[in-house]
């Protein structure tokens, strides 16, 4: 965020006057980059979503959408083999979960638990909601110690896979933590599910305090569409539902409507390009630790990825002057990772061939 002077502030409600807003990935507009920096999809949408955004009435855009949105949840809810009133959608999984944080974590109470190290608005909901919140350390392996997430909370939030580490959690494993934290609201992000791991939303029937969001902006490829859902509990759907009817009735528009229920429709295209970019990446981390780097293993649509000699962050301001966007986190044990988007074939090339000169291998 630009500084605003102290004078400038004046006016600014106690709430937003010591926040530190979450900063998105850049998105320059000085040159053409290759962008590996915000785990967009390389990849367009669907052609069945083109069709179905040309074929809408540009009339019909004075009427409001269906603040219900019930034809996009049915489309979502037969693809999770779930009960449309388990499902809940929003303008892009960040509102989905800043949703949840107001709907089922008390302010200045028992704190909402989530590692240290993982997708960093957590923390921003927690700071602008006045939510306490603990961070556990993830292991040295940078694995989630559930076991180590006190019972005793008010909330849970696990990212799986995690983020920027890439890292999946078996699905047994949550399961298991399942059992034990029954008392609060653990709220599953799997913005990056599709590229590896095993979807937790079938166990929402067995588990009433589960919800689950995931997004449309990664593997279906539509991050500008803005469309996120959550699966859950009828109750946890209703107590979404209340808070959305409190903000803005209307959140998502009749083009994502239409949009993301025509993605979810075309299947075969989605399981081609999730196997797409999941090839990419095994090709891409062979060819990282064959010149020594560090990778994680990933489930996501990114890698992590540590050089044993040449710091990540002249890594990130090299590749950049190249022409080439990555993410960099200046934070405790991660800042000599970086976070590489798998973008196409021949945007990974370019990558690779800029990472060998400036690594000198
Ligand atoms: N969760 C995680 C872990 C993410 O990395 C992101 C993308 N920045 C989101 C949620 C939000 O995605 P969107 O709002 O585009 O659905």
């Amino acid at each position: 965020m630009e500084s605003v002077s102290n004078s400038k502030r004046i006016y600014w409600s106690e709430r937003i006057r010591n926040i530190e807003p979450y900063v998105p990935g850049e998105q320059p507009k000085d040159r053409k980059y290759i962008k590996l920096n915000t785990n967009e999809n390389p990849y367009p949408p669907s052609q069945k979503v083109l069709e179905a955004l040309r074929s809408c009435s540009i009339e019909e855009l004075k009427l409001y959408p269906d603040p219900t949105a019930e034809s996009l949840r049915s489309v979502i809810a037969q693809y999770c083999k779930i009960d449309k009133s388990q499902v809940f959608v929003g303008n892009g999984s960040d509102e989905v979960l800043a949703f949840a944080f107001m709907a089922f974590f008390n302010a200045r109470s028992k704190p909402v638990i989530f590692p240290d190290i993982t997708y960093s608005f957590y923390e921003v909901y927690c700071e602008f909601l006045n939510i306490n919140y603990l961070r556990i350390n993830l292991e040295e392996d940078f694995s989630i110690p559930l076991g180590k997430f006190p019972l005793d909370n008010g909330g849970v939030v696990i990212a799986n896979p995690n983020a920027p580490t890439a890292l999946y959690t078996d699905k047994d494993r949550i399961r298991e933590y399942l059992e034990r934290n029954k008392n609060s609201v653990v709220i599953l992000d799997e913005a990056y599910i599709d590229f590896g791991g095993e979807s937790s939303i079938d166990l929402i029937k067995k588990y009433p305090n589960l919800l689950v969001v995931q997004t449309f902006s990664k593997s279906r490829s539509l991050a500008g569409l803005r469309v996120g859902f959550a699966a859950g509990n009828e109750g946890l759907i209703e107590a979404l539902t209340v808070v959305k009817d409190s903000i803005n009735s209307y959140t998502l528009d009749r083009l994502a409507l239409i949009g993301a229920a025509e993605a979810i429709k075309d299947n075969e295209y989605f399981e081609k390009m999730r196997n797409k970019i999941m090839d990419t990446r095994q090709r891409i981390t062979e060819e990282l630790a064959g010149m020594g780097f560090k990778v994680l293993p990933s489930k996501s649509n990114f890698v992590f990825v540590s050089h044993p000699v040449v710091p990540a962050k002249t890594l990130y301001e090299e590749l950049r002057k190249e022409g080439i966007l990555v993410r960099y986190f200046n934070k405790p044990r991660i800042d000599n990772y970086l976070r590489v988007s798998i973008g196409t074939d021949d945007e990974m090339n370019a990558f690779t061939d800029k990472i060998r000169k400036i690594a000198g291998v």
